[in-house]
């Protein structure tokens, strides 16, 4: 086949020969390939009717035509609307947030994912201690920090991380034993094998293991016969020098309803947060997810990306590739008003409300000081206070990473940050004038974007 025409004339010439002339022209006139990349194939459909009917009722036999003629062919995507120009009103394109998971990027016995690999990870303030002390463990792993704990938010980049050690040990020598597992599917397992009574078979196989990931730890919390477990072979693994990588959204001290022993046991290794990502980053990432596609958006258009979509990496590549479809779509790159339009569900997302400025000046302004007495390295008690609760809100409210944190507050050690960030998180929890005065402060501080 020479061109999607081509393509779907064939598709067309076959589905017509088996319906009725009614039917046939019911569901497929004005329907044509409109771009076929990969495995991908999407047909444009003249409205909402059609598509649900060849969705549903087609689908199976016009992917089993195409693959006649073109075998690499998986899947088959039908919108609404016609080539050539972007549509007045929002275009609704389902695309996943997450990159799909395909089987074959799996490796079976590991469980990781190829596709997370150092190269692909761009290196930013926000994350280059997690970085830096996950390339140590997989250049000697056992041997530097046992184990690697890595926390941070949503869609910043620890599953990317944590896999990429594994796929760099696995690469560097393919007969260690390494096992990727979300918790809660160790969880899964562990219910699983009590009732199967083959939970002295799972521990031996977890504590055979050269190296164990474990994603999302947070989720064992409460979980006692899963923590049971784990701390054997946690002991069992650590004992042997045998490397242990964990990620949590949030550092050890602040998962509720996790033992002691656990909890001291994750503290004794090295622990590296992963923040929010600045604009060069962000901007970094977005050049390097387009390159990697082979194509290219005005200055403006990336500028306009990577200033608004700030929250986080995964959010900022489900932008990217709406506007990557939209392009492949219509084929040609939009201008920056329809770029606008398409993310606009995004921009208007809550969490745009505050930024680190914005910050240091409201808690200025709220305790009579000013951002200059924040930034000194002043130890008087009517500052020190202060410069503590914007530590505090730099972390929770923009997500600022505790070396950024202690970067902008003056150059403080980020040791520094995370003592006063825990301080005023208890204190928080434990005193209700503080907490009354965080609602205070967090008032004004969303208040004040507002204004603006
Ligand atoms: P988390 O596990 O923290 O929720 P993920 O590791 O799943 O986040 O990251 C979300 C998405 O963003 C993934 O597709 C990942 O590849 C991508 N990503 C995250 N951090 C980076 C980075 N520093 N460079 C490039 N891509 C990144
Ligand atoms: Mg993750």
């Amino acid at each position: 086949m020479n061109n999607n025409k081509d393509l779907w004339d064939s598709v067309l010439n076959e589905m017509e020969l088996s319906l009725s002339r009614a039917n046939f022209t019911t569901w497929f006139k004005n329907t044509l390939i409109i771009s076929s990349e990969g495995e991908t194939i999407i047909i444009s459909v003249p409205n909402g009717f059609a598509k649900e009917w060849l969705e549903t009722k087609f689908n199976k036999k016009i992917l089993e035509s195409l693959r006649n003629h073109s075998p690499d062919i998986r899947e088959v995507k039908y919108i609404v609307g016609s080539p050539g120009k972007l549509p007045k009103r929002e275009i609704i394109i389902e695309i996943p947030d997450k990159i799909e998971e395909r089987d074959e990027d799996i490796n079976q016995t590991t469980n990781l994912n190829k596709r997370y690999i150092f190269d692909a990870f761009i290196v930013g303030s926000n994350n280059e201690l997690a970085y830096a002390a996950a390339q140590a463990v997989s250049k000697n792993p056992g041997k530097m920090y046992n184990p690697l704990f890595i926390y941070g938010g949503v869609g910043l980049g620890k599953t990317h991380l944590l896999q990429s050690t594994g796929n760099q040990v696995y690469s560097d020598n393919p007969k260690k034993r390494i096992k990727y597992i979300p918790s809660e599917r160790l969880t899964a397992e562990i219910v699983e094998s009590v009732r199967e009574k083959t939970i002295e078979n799972l521990k031996k196989r977890y504590s055979e293991l050269d190296l164990l990931i474990i994603d999302d730890i947070q989720y064992i919390a409460g979980k006692e016969k899963t923590q049971d477990i784990f701390f054997a072979t946690f002991n069992e693994l650590y004992g042997k020098n045998k490397q242990i990588i964990l990620s949590s959204d949030r550092p050890p001290k602040a998962i509720p309803a996790l033992m002691e022993r656990l909890r001291s046991r994750f503290e004794g290794g090295m622990i590296a947060d992963i923040g929010a990502p600045d604009y060069e980053t962000r901007l970094a990432i977005i050049n390097a997810k387009i390159k990697e596609k082979s194509i290219e958006f005005p200055e403006e258009v990336l500028s306009f990306i990577a200033s608004n979509i700030q929250k986080n990496i995964r959010e900022l590549e489900g932008a990217l590739n709406r506007i990557i479809a939209v392009t492949q779509i219509y084929n040609r790159i939009p201008e920056l008003k329809e770029v606008k339009k398409l993310l606009n569900t995004y921009l208007n997302a809550p969490f745009r409300k505050t930024t680190p400025q914005i910050i240091l000046k409201t808690v200025a302004d709220f305790y009579g000081i000013t951002q200059l007495d924040l930034l000194k390295r002043s130890r008087k008690k009517e500052i020190v206070r202060p410069r503590q609760i914007c530590m505090y809100l730099l972390r929770e409210e923009a997500r600022s990473s505790f070396p950024e944190i202690g970067q902008k507050l003056g150059g403080r050690d980020h040791s520094t940050v995370i003592h006063a960030y825990e301080k005023i998180n208890r204190e928080e929890q434990e005193q209700e004038a503080v907490k009354q005065e965080l609602i205070l402060i967090r008032e004004r501080l969303y208040q004040e974007f507002n204004n603006k």
